[in-house]
């Protein structure tokens, strides 16, 4: 029996059920993209074809673009921020609050991803409380968690990714604000570096990261929650790793700009048996 039989739908305000399972794949287009190359991708992606009925997608865009790419994009993609404010509307010059992304018809926010935490010094208990915001706003949330390369050859993974980046959102949500939670296991050795981490290894820690879940905030929230793959997912390495009980979907960078995000990523996804 998998960890996703008997999927209790009524803890989900999205999700729909292919044998207790739907794929999350989410795109990060991160800092990328001109008017005419973002129409241009967003035209490749409504020709893509056909995505599987048992495949959620949302597509992570820059800010500037997400209006313009909301207007365009086939309606069964949606459309996810990269980042939003820790705080509301106010006195906060330069910020994107989530009610303003929520306005504009953003469903998704991806949090935490490690290029922020690296970049912009985000720590895990800002993480936990962007995720509030952006609750509060009614959006859906990917929180990305994962370890270096240095961190998992001292043996510390469960250190960072279970004792520090989930830890900080242990208390702070009630069950329906889970449901809109999904957790984007990134280890940070493979983003961007065409290094994958094998089927094997990812699905132990994402069996981790349940078992953390499951502990931590109940049983079923466990399994109801989708534990997504990041780091150098595409269209060749696809079905092993979504083949894997514990991995629900995959946070696509570099290949969420081609064509292969649909007809190597989201197509490859094997029907929930
Ligand atoms: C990411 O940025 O979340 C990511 C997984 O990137 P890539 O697929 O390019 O490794």
């Amino acid at each position: 029996l998998s960890l996703h039989d008997a999927l209790p739908i009524s803890t989900s305000t999205t999700m729909a059920s292919f044998n207790g399972k739907q794929y999350l794949v989410g795109g990060n287009w991160k800092c990328n993209g001109t008017k005419e190359s973002t129409a241009a991708l967003v035209a490749t992606l409504n020709g893509a074809g056909v995505i599987p009925a048992w495949v959620e997608v949302a597509v992570g865009v820059p800010s500037i673009h997400i209006a313009s790419v909301i207007g365009t994009l086939r309606k069964d993609i949606s459309v996810a921020a990269q980042d939003c404010s820790a705080t509301g509307n106010g006195a906060y010059t330069g910020e994107l609050s989530a009610a303003m992304l929520a306005d504009f018809g953003v469903k998704w926010v991806i949090l935490g991803h490690s290029e922020r935490r690296v970049n912009q010094g985000e720590t895990s208990a800002l993480v936990a409380t962007k995720t509030k915001q952006a609750l509060d706003a009614g959006l859906s949330v990917m929180v990305c968690v994962g370890e270096s390369l240095a961190e998992r050859e001292a043996g510390r993974v469960n250190a960072v990714v279970l004792d520090d980046h989930m830890a900080a959102l242990k208390g702070k949500f009630s069950d329906s604000e889970w449901a809109r939670i999904a957790i984007a296991y990134e280890p940070v050795w493979a983003i961007g570096t065409g290094v994958t981490a094998s089927p094997e290894q990812a699905q132990e820690v994402h069996a981790s990261i349940r078992g953390w879940l499951s502990k931590n905030v109940s049983p079923a929230i466990a399994k109801a929650t989708r534990i997504q793959y990041g780091g150098s997912m595409k269209g060749a390495n696809a079905a092993g790793l979504l083949s894997k009980p514990d991995i629900d979907g995959g946070l696509i960078g570099g290949a969420s700009l081609k064509a292969e995000f649909i007809t190597g990523v989201c197509q490859n996804a094997p029907e929930p048996k």
